[in-house]
């Protein structure tokens, strides 16, 4: 009998995943990717809609389209796992059985956890938000522009320093620059998580008259007042405010009782087991790695999980680890970009911002759909490469 694989979640670790263990297991195994949507989104895409520079119907294709033809996709939600009878139930009443199970449930924003944010602030991390956000951005003549981040972790630590840089070029090209004040509200004690890359774009946002306050831990909004406040008792007023929402993990963690209370799921950092779950493996956002969570550490992660499931199936013992490798883009504005590349050894070494990692991040949205679901991305690709070759030819 074939090996069954079920496989929560077609986003882009879920939908490479199975189609990787199709590839590999043929007949072997029987893989069923469960989503609600049946659709899958390319989410780094919001942030073109927010500045207008792209369409929402580019950014979403159906999950069949994408899937290897032996998958079978359950247009379903999974409301909870039972790890010891190998099933998972679905919210129509029906129920999975599974002798593998992979976790690529991503992160859900939770606005509701920080008072006023929904009606005070806009964002760019869902396609509505982002839609909102480009109207509210056709209409902004100048004033206070504040941009931060709700809560932590969050899935792509470089989007709102992209989008601080990219609107400030927007508001420049739209005439209202010198009528504008920016100013990025960090958490932390310098404008980005890594600190190499924190040094790196800090002379441009001073360039630019893009203003920093550091340690500013959101905790509420007031939309009436125009105001932002601190964990830390910092009040900053605010005429456009821009918050990437909390996240959480899916409630089908939650309620699994497999989960931390934030509902990210305690993984190991080489197998990728879910910990105490030799069957069970968890990807991409839903994990709680200390790495950033983005498409590509789930792009980097599924063919471990691939290979891991492949070697137990077929009997042998499983020997490909994660080696935290993730590869992310940092847009500068301008035209200019630079590439974070890094694994748990090497830290990355961010090359002065340039024209080519703009043109490759620019050709990368432009491939996504014909390779990265697919696993077609070319190992020489300068996306691909590993962080020590990277570190050398950055
Ligand atoms: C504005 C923005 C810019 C970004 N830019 C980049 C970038 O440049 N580079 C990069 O690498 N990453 C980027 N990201 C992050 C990236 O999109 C995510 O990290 C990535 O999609 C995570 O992949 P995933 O497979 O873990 O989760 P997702 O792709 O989010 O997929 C999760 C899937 O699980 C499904 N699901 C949820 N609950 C259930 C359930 N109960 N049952 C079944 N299915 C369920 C959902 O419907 C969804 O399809 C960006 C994100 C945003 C918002």
């Amino acid at each position: 009998m074939p090996a069954r694989v079920a496989v929560l979640g077609g986003g882009v670790g879920g939908t490479l995943v199975a189609n990787l263990l199709d590839k590999e297991l043929g007949r072997d195994a029987r893989v069923t990717v469960v989503d609600p949507t049946g659709m899958h989104d390319y989410q780094p895409g919001y942030l073109y809609v927010a500045l207008g520079e792209a369409k929402g119907h580019w950014l979403s294709r159906e999950e069949r389209t994408l899937l290897r033809p032996n998958v079978d996709l359950a247009i379903e939600r999974a409301v909870r796992i039972h790890p010891d009878a190998g099933t998972v139930q679905l919210e129509r009443g029906g129920s999975l059985e599974w002798d593998y199970l992979v976790i690529a449930t991503g992160s859900r924003l939770v606005p509701e956890q920080i008072p006023g944010l929904s009606e005070g602030a806009f964002e760019f991390y869902s396609l509505d938000g982002a839609e909102r956000l480009a109207q509210e951005l056709r209409r902004f003549d100048g004033g206070r522009l504040k941009v931060g981040v709700a809560g932590i972790p969050y899935k792509c630590p470089p989007a709102p320093v992209e989008f601080t840089f990219m609107v400030e070029e927007y508001l420049r090209h739209k005439g209202v620059r010198d009528k504008s004040e920016i100013e990025l509200l960090s958490p932390l004690n310098r404008a980005f998580t890594i600190e190499s890359a924190s040094k790196l774009i800090q002379p441009y946002m001073d360039e630019r008259g893009i203003g920093l306050t550091t340690f500013f831990n959101v905790e509420a909004v007031d939309p009436s007042a125009g105001v932002v406040e601190s964990l830390e008792g910092e009040k900053q007023e605010y005429d456009l405010l821009v918050l990437v929402p909390p996240h959480k993990g899916a409630q089908v963690v939650i309620d699994s009782e497999l989960g931390d209370p934030g509902g990210w799921l305690p993984t190991d950092k080489h197998t990728l087991n879910v910990e105490g779950h030799e069957r069970i493996f968890g990807l991409g956002d839903a994990t709680n790695l200390p790495i950033s969570k983005s498409g590509s550490t789930a792009h980097f992660e599924a063919p471990v999980i691939a290979s891991r499931i492949t070697s137990l199936v077929k009997g042998t013992a499983p020997k490909e680890n994660y080696g935290g490798r993730v590869m992310c883009f940092l847009e500068t504005g301008n035209g200019q970009a630079t590439s974070l590349r890094f694994d748990y050894d090497h830290p990355p070494q961010p090359p002065k911002p340039n024209r080519a990692w703009h043109t490759a991040k620019w050709l990368f949205n432009r491939m996504y759909w014909e390779t990265v679901p697919q696993g077609r991305i070319p190992e020489n690709a300068p996306f691909s490469k590993p962080p020590a070759d990277a570190a050398t030819k950055g």
